[in-house]
């Protein structure tokens, strides 16, 4: 066991407050992460921009 590259398996959309839609994703190692799409620009902001 160790360190591996976490596998996103989509779990489904939802939307925020905000109107930002988030994807949510799960790895099978259950690590869980979310996707935010700006529904302004509609580009995926994912902690890094450059
Ligand atoms: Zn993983």
């Amino acid at each position: 066991m160790g360190h591996h590259v976490h596998v996103r398996l989509s779990q489904g959309l939802s939307v925020s407050a905000d109107g930002e839609l988030i994807e949510h994703s799960r790895c099978r190692c259950g690590a869980t992460f979310t996707k935010v799409f700006d529904a302004e620009d509609g580009k995926p902001e994912d902690g890094a921009r450059g």
